[in-house]
């Protein structure tokens, strides 16, 4: 806007000389130095200026300068021309008004008006003798003039003093804003992260409830099976027992009937067979809830497995199925006496033997019966063979498991079922063992049970 003004003031102040060649007269060339010479040159000058660097620094003393010549020229030209005084007072009130149009400062602007008129009036009265009564007229014009200026400035200036207050605040408040923002941005980022992270812990933890909800499922499935296996089992286990109980009470009310001694004595092998059959039974029972119970203590001792089987051939050589039946009971030692010390629970072990040898006995009607054992690197394998009857695929995979065995068939059951094989198989659990068959219908059967034990004086293992 400065340089847009400074434009139209060299305009204007140029066209004002076509009025000077009306009016000046014989004037006419001085007024065209002052002007073209002067004045003009002087405002094209501080245009110029205005596109360096530093003109920001000193543009309102390059300003006042060329307002004041601009000025001090028009003086000249009214105190030397005081017949035309509308015109040169025309040009003086527009001038001393323009202050305003090129930005001239309230201070500056109001030396220049003062001085203007001083000069003004020092060179009218005492250089140019003009006439008194027009000096006090141009003088009122001039002073009121330069006081519409300097007010006009003043107020300018003070609303833009005002407005530079309000941009200053303004821009302070724009920054406290984006550094609020940017605060709120950084919350905001926070907090989506955390409820990110949040919302990742509750998936896992939605994840981790499914899977437990599915193992509690399970487990429920699990206890409801095992249940119904243990009602099973009861009932089951009750006919077993009334079995034999109907036995020894039938015959016994029978014996005082018998016909003879021979019938008699019959009856009474009957009760004693039935009667062991119950004990037998009922012992196997304890056994398990003993197991159940957590009553079932294991007792490491070292001891001479060669006599142990020794021990369980003279028990079986004279059992009444290898005395009765064509059975050839043999046992094969895997080291002998002295070497064949190991350590582990003796009457567990001997149970376990007696229970598979015992199966054999009673499973087989001719033929052989073989048991024996070997140990490699701290572990017992005893097996026991026979040529028996043997068992199906289907009875293999639950002659071990002690509730599956009794919810059989019916066929199954009248066979009647014992517990001999699950005891044996949760005997050797507790000890760390196990055990497996191989057997085909008819042909035979062959238990194998592995024990980890403990060794000792055996050179040769
Ligand atoms: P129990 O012999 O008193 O019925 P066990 O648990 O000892 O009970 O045996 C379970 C079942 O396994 C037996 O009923 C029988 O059908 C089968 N079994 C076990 N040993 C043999 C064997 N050596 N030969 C044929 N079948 C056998």
């Amino acid at each position: 806007t400065t340089r847009l003004s400074f434009i139209l003031l060299s305009i204007l102040y140029s066209v004002f000389g076509y009025l000077d060649r009306i009016i000046a007269g014989f004037l006419y060339e001085d007024f065209f130095i002052i002007r073209f010479f002067i004045v003009v040159p002087l405002l094209l000058l501080v245009l110029v200026l205005s596109f360096t660097k530093n003109f920001k620094k000193y543009w309102q003393i390059l300003i006042f300068f060329s307002y004041l010549i601009a000025a001090l020229g028009i003086v000249v030209m009214i105190v030397q021309l005081p017949q035309e005084s509308f015109y040169s007072n025309g040009m003086m009130l527009i001038f001393l008004a323009g202050s305003i149009f090129i930005k001239l400062r309230f201070l500056w602007s109001f030396i220049a008006g003062w001085l203007s008129i001083i000069v003004y009036i020092l060179l009218a009265v005492f250089v140019f003798n003009n006439n008194f009564d027009l000096i006090i007229i141009n003088v009122f014009f001039f002073v009121g003039a330069t006081l519409i200026g300097m007010f006009a400035s003043y107020s300018i200036e003070l609303s833009a003093r005002r407005n530079f207050e309000l941009f200053l605040q303004l821009d302070q408040k724009n920054i406290e804003i984006e550094q609020v923002n940017s605060t709120l941005e950084l919350k905001v980022k926070k907090r989506t992260n955390s409820l990110d992270r949040k919302n990742n812990e509750l998936r896992d933890e939605v994840l981790r409830r499914r899977v437990i909800e599915q193992e509690l499922l399970q487990a429920k499935e699990r206890a409801e099976q095992a249940d119904k296996m243990k009602s099973t089992f009861l009932a089951n286990m009750s006919h077993e027992i009334r079995t034999p109980m109907n036995g020894i009470i039938g015959f016994a009310n029978l014996l005082s009937e018998a016909e003879d001694e021979k019938e008699r004595q019959e009856f009474i092998d009957t009760i004693v067979s039935s009667g062991d059959h119950l004990l037998n039974l009922i012992n196997e029972i304890m056994d398990l809830s003993k197991i159940e119970a957590g009553m079932i203590k294991i007792d490491i001792k070292s001891f001479q497995l060669n006599e142990l089987t020794k021990e369980i051939y003279n028990m079986f050589i004279v059992d009444e199925n290898i005395v009765n039946k064509d059975i050839e009971l043999k046992y094969i030692n895997g080291h002998e006496d002295l070497e064949a010390f190991i350590k582990t629970d003796r009457m567990r072990l001997k149970q376990i033997f007696v229970n598979i040898v015992n199966n054999a006995c009673k499973y087989t009607e001719s033929g052989s019966i073989e048991f024996g054992y070997s140990i490699q690197e701290s572990q017992l394998k005893f097996y026991v063979k026979d040529t028996g009857i043997g068992i199906s695929q289907d009875q293999q995979e639950i002659i071990f498991d002690r509730y599956a065995q009794v919810s059989l068939t019916n066929e199954f059951i009248n066979n009647r079922v014992g517990l001999g094989l699950a005891i044996t198989k949760t005997y050797l659990k507790m000890m760390g063992g196990s055990i497996i068959v191989k057997s085909k219908l008819g042909v035979g059967s062959e238990f194998t049970i592995t024990l980890p034990i403990e060794v000792n004086n055996l050179s040769k293992v």
